[in-house]
């Protein structure tokens, strides 16, 4: 670590203690720019830096509400509200136990250059709360959400903050949210994206951050002219954003093997395909059950269950030329990266938030594999709210094929920018510093026309 980027931290760290996730995406950040703040003094004049790690708003609240069995629960709820220089607020909701203060701030933060990236007027931020819906009923999660949103409701709108879904919030839980918003409010208007499609949402919503990051993979396999055709992939989570990710890979000719939960994985040397895909998705979406019983329907799949104790996880130490981590934070260790590139990976794109560890980070550009970062793989969940936002405004709604193709073209100029950017700072091929200069610029361009506000 350069000492510029050292004395930085230790500001960081000790305004902001006990958030080891949010420190582990500034200094990401800042040492992607380092080299950009030495060619240009005015940010450093600015205080630019000092300035974005800073939220422009932090909302802390009660979300009191009452289970099956009439007891009073008590959940604490958030929304960080990081930066608003080049459009409104935005970004999703995660309902999660592991919810703090910190993992939203870095998730706000990763926000702020990811909806830079997207090439529309969006700001950064997050929320959501340390509440679990896994087990919950259909009434407990409606009552949770219905107080969430009493708070939340008085700190968003339109045009101030469009929060969307995350890890623990998808069509039900935004549905209820909604409803909850448009009667305290009185009004009906697009401040949620992930919205149902009779009632303002988008086509290609629930697919976009999956279908965006099998999309970015396919942009960086281009660049060595080959594509996703035959590839074995792996996947990591079973949710939202694992489900479409598998689709699009067999849209594009591609092997899924594996699938993951908290409780453990699947390996199903076979493949993943259409029929066992749509079982996954009525599994998980619909039953709300273990993705432990994808082996015990298809006897090609072993399963293996999560050891809490163990140094690494083998999901990814089987043989395939991509991953597709797609469930949570930190999720692929050193060792793990090890596995992955001596597995012959040669191909990683994230479709979750910061799942690599720095060191892993590290491993994947010294070895110059094409490894696209999440605040550029997965920005097509966020880009294509965006597109919901348009055309709510427009009171219009496209079709599938419309929105995809944009989706598309979003995720190639992502893509572009990335690797201008990082040819253009003397880095090629390194897309963690193409990702993070591209999207900072924007957005620190905009903060230094706007003045010390
Ligand atoms: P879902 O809640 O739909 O699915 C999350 C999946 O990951 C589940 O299979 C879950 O298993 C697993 N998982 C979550 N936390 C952990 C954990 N601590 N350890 C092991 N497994 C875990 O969420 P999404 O698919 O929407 O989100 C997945 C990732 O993608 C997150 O990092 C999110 O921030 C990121 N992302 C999502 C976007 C979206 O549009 N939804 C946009 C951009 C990024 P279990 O059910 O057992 O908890």
């Amino acid at each position: 670590m350069s000492a510029f980027v050292e004395q930085f931290m230790v500001d960081v760290k000790a305004k902001n203690a006990a958030e080891p996730e949010f420190h582990q995406a500034v200094e990401e950040v800042a040492t992607s720019l380092e080299i950009v703040l030495d060619k240009h003094p005015e940010y450093r004049m600015h205080k630019v830096l000092e300035r974005i790690v800073e939220p422009e708003r932090v909302i802390m609240f009660r979300v009191p509400w009452q289970n099956d069995q009439g007891e009073v629960e008590v959940n604490r709820g958030f929304r960080i509200e990081m930066n608003s220089a080049i459009g409104p607020y935005k970004g999703g909701l995660r309902f999660h136990p592991s919810v703090n203060l910190g993992i939203l701030k870095f998730l706000a933060f990763e926000q702020v250059f990811k909806n830079s990236l997207t090439t529309l007027p969006m700001g950064g931020g997050k929320g959501g709360s340390d509440f679990d819906p896994k087990g919950k009923s259909d009434n407990e999660v409606m009552r949770f959400c219905q107080s969430f949103m009493t708070e939340l409701s008085r700190h968003i709108g339109p045009n101030t903050d469009v929060p969307a879904g995350d890890i623990g919030v998808g069509g039900r839980e935004i549905g209820f949210l909604f409803g909850m918003y448009k009667k305290v409010r009185n009004e009906f208007t697009g401040v949620l994206t992930g919205k149902g499609l009779d009632w303002g949402g988008s086509l290609i919503r629930p697919e976009a951050t999956g279908y965006g990051a099998v999309y970015f993979a396919a942009n960086m396999l281009k660049t060595r002219n080959e594509t996703l055709e035959g590839k074995t992939c792996l996947v990591s989570g079973s949710g939202n954003v694992a489900q479409f990710t598998c689709e699009k890979l067999l849209d594009l000719g591609a092997k899924p093997v594996t699938l993951s939960d908290s409780g453990g994985y699947i390996y199903d040397e076979a493949g993943i395909d259409r029929e066992k895909l749509a079982f996954v998705m009525d599994l998980k979406n619909v039953r709300r059950g273990r993705i432990k019983e994808y082996a015990e329907k298809y006897s090609t799949a072993t399963y293996k269950e999560t050891d809490p104790n163990a140094d690494h996880n083998p999901l990814w130490d089987h043989k395939a030329e991509c991953a597709f981590p797609s469930a949570t934070e930190n999720e692929i260790n050193a060792k793990d990266a090890r596995n992955l590139l001596n597995n012959g990976c040669y191909v990683v794109s994230e479709g979750a938030n910061m799942p690599t560890v720095p060191e892993g980070v590290d491993l994947f550009v010294d070895k110059k594999i094409l490894y696209g970062p999440g605040k550029a793989a997965n920005a097509g969940g966020v880009a294509t709210s965006g597109l919901e936002m348009t055309q709510n405004s427009m009171r219009l709604s496209w079709t599938r094929e419309e929105v995809d193709n944009r989706l598309a073209m979003i995720m190639e100029s992502i893509h572009d920018a990335c690797v201008g950017a990082s040819e253009r700072f003397g880095t090629p091929g390194n897309y963690v510093n193409g990702a993070n200069i591209a999207g900072f610029l924007k957005v620190a361009d905009a903060m230094i026309d706007q003045g010390v506000v």
